[in-house]
């Protein structure tokens, strides 16, 4: 069996990085199928998902880590060509990446006790952001 479901989210962008895990979980133990995959997507071209331990000083890091690694104040061809401002949030998404694959049993994800799923929208503005999360399995 397949059942997919969205979760819908007001970001504040920039960077923002909010704890989807209670919201996936949910999906999972309603969704009739005891064992499986949860697949979590996001359809946007400037938000990543990933896992993480869920405190403030490593939310920080990682903000910190995207300047590092991909920094806003430096041209970007898409700005260029668009004038939309946000070439460095389409690269960090393009680095994080659009999806997660989680199994679960018993309806449970199977996280660590300290992996939290989060999504991270990157754009340059507040948005509001749907991601999907399909759970497949019997
Ligand atoms: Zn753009």
């Amino acid at each position: 069996m397949i059942v997919t479901n969205e979760i819908n989210l007001r970001t504040q962008g920039d960077g923002d990085i909010i704890d989807i895990t209670s919201k996936v979980q949910k999906h999972v133990a309603d969704s009739g199928i005891n064992n499986g995959i949860a697949t979590v997507f996001v359809a946007h071209s400037t938000v990543g998902i990933t896992t993480i331990e869920f405190e403030p000083g490593l939310v920080a890091d990682l903000q910190k880590l995207w300047e590092r690694l991909v920094p806003k104040n430096i041209p970007y061809d898409h700005d260029a060509r668009w004038g939309d401002g946000n070439g460095y949030a389409h690269v960090r998404a393009s680095l994080l990446g659009a999806s997660l694959v989680i199994p679960f049993t018993d309806r449970k994800l199977a996280l660590g006790t300290w992996q939290q799923i989060i999504m991270v929208d990157f754009d340059n503005r507040p948005r509001n952001r749907t991601v999907i999360v399909q759970v497949m399995g019997e």
